[in-house]
């Protein structure tokens, strides 16, 4: 399907202290979506990996913290144009272990590269405060200070948006860091720790550990009384593991879980509008993204007119892989138990190339409020659409989800949007837009979609801890 192949500079090993090496345990395949076929194989940490990173991060993150905070700042620069530079070589390692689109790809460098651009221009901006008490007998003064050593494990969908949404922000506030990404796609974690060094980084405090045994170092690196943070992003499934493991330590975690996107579509929404958006929200990275939408909420007086452009649309969408055969086969079971519940197929039966882990662009009309695919995170080419009376009757069932991560209102009334984005329990709203993902904007979710935000004047605060003083200096 593609003729591209691995740039020659992309490495395979591990990423040790700044030091590229061999892995303790052996290695492990990475393969192509597209073709199923092997891609590259790459080094498995083991657990004295884990453990020497940790010596090694330990040692050199003080050594980081106290460089200037402009030099600091310049570092993070200079990353966010080494990856603009080599923006072909980044997309094109993750259209090929991802499987997404080079215009997915493009984009997505663009975006990850600007998380350095935008914490560099945070890293000389770290306060604290002076504040005279309200009794006036003392001073309140704050120091910022970073949580030291930060554990960051990413998930395949971004690969590198997800690492540099995490490590940009620990670099600027003084932290070293252990990345453990997604054993799918590791490849670009690994091409991205490759120009943090490149860049000047204190190499000590960079390691880039790829496992498909991921509990295994996490069990090693949770239980250490040096690591100070866990940044998580994936599925609520192993997010809720990884808090139970942070509370035998009351460790510092932030998390970025499922979703389950509503998009409601007003009577009064402009439809053209709606439909650009809705294909951006639903079909950006195949929808294998926590922002994209699950559920349509679309207004009985337009429904039949969008379920019918919204189809057109989607059938002619370019068909990408999704990451692998088990995503194939559980998002054919959750559309396949959607039909036997009652729902109406209008897009979807179409044949897919082989080999490779297809599933067809599939819209869903009439789903049946009970059924199970609108309570799931889909993470594919699906859109499920729901006819729907009222505002009122779009929060409720907007709102009947155990998440609240990203959501989307198409209207022409901005007043009616701002009172349904007040409504919506919710991290995210884009309104009258299917694109909210921004590096100067807090991301994160409510509900079982997570704990604190990253990106935007959150992120830093995300690896900073506060210390404050009373003090009374009048004589
Ligand atoms: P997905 O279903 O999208 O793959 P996961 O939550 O399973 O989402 O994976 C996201 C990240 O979490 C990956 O880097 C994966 O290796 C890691 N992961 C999976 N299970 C565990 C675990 N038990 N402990 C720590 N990390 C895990």
């Amino acid at each position: 399907m593609t003729m591209s192949s691995l740039p020659s500079w992309i490495p395979t090993q591990l990423l040790l202290g700044g030091e590229w090496v061999d892995g303790s345990g052996g290695s492990f395949v990475v393969n192509d979506p597209s073709t199923e076929a092997p891609l590259a194989t790459v080094q498995r940490a083991g657990v004295a990996d884990v453990r020497k990173a940790i010596d090694l991060a330990a040692e050199a993150q003080p050594k980081w913290a106290a460089r200037a905070p402009r030099e600091r700042a310049e570092v993070l620069r200079a990353v966010f144009e080494a990856m603009i530079e080599r923006r072909d070589d980044l997309a094109t390692v993750m259209m090929l272990e991802n499987g997404k689109s080079m215009t997915d790809a493009l984009g997505e460098v663009a975006y990850a590269a600007e998380f350095f651009r935008w914490f560099s221009e945070e890293t000389v901006r770290i306060g604290g405060e002076l504040r005279t008490a309200p009794s006036g007998a003392n001073r309140i003064v704050t120091f910022r200070k970073p949580v030291g050593l930060a554990y960051l494990i990413t998930p395949w969908n971004f690969p590198a948006a997800m690492a540099t949404r995490k490590i940009a922000p620990a670099l600027a506030a003084g932290c070293g860091f252990l990345l453990k990404p997604a054993e799918e796609t590791p490849l670009t974690a690994l091409a991205v720790g490759q120009l943090l060094l490149d860049a000047g980084v204190e190499p000590g405090i960079v390691s880039v550990l790829p496992t498909d045994r991921p509990a295994e170092m996490t069990d090693v690196v949770m239980a250490d009384a040096r690591v100070g943070k866990i940044s998580f992003t994936g599925s609520t499934q192993v997010g809720r593991i990884l808090l139970r493991q942070s509370a035998d330590r009351v460790l510092n975690a932030s998390m970025e879980l499922g979703g389950n996107g509503p998009f409601i579509v007003c009577e009064d929404a402009d439809l053209d509008a709606a439909l650009e958006g809705a294909l951006i929200a639903k079909m950006r990275n195949g929808g294998q993204a926590c922002t994209a939408v699950n559920r349509f909420l679309v207004h009985d007086a337009v429904y039949d007119e969008f379920v019918a452009r919204l189809s057109e649309a989607m059938g002619q969408w370019e068909i990408r892989p999704v990451i692998n055969r088990v995503a194939v086969d559980r998002i054919a079971g959750a559309v396949d138990e959607a039909l036997s519940a009652g729902a109406r197929r209008v897009l979807g039966e179409g044949s897919v190339p082989t080999p490779g882990c297809f599933y067809p662009a599939t819209v869903l009309a009439d789903v049946p409020s009970d059924a199970r695919i609108l309570r799931d995170e889909i993470f594919g080419p699906v859109a499920v659409c729901v006819r729907v009376k009222s505002d009122d009757d779009a929060i409720g069932i907007a709102n009947s989800s155990d998440y609240g991560l990203a959501s989307y209102i198409y209207t022409r009334d901005l007043a009616r949007g701002l009172r349904l984005s007040e409504a919506l329990e919710v991290g995210m709203v884009g309104l009258n837009r299917g694109l909210i993902s921004d590096p100067a904007a807090p991301f994160g979710g409510v509900k079982q979609s997570g704990l604190g935000r990253e990106g935007g004047f959150d992120g830093i605060d995300e690896f900073l801890e506060t210390t404050y003083v009373s003090v009374n200096w009048e004589g």
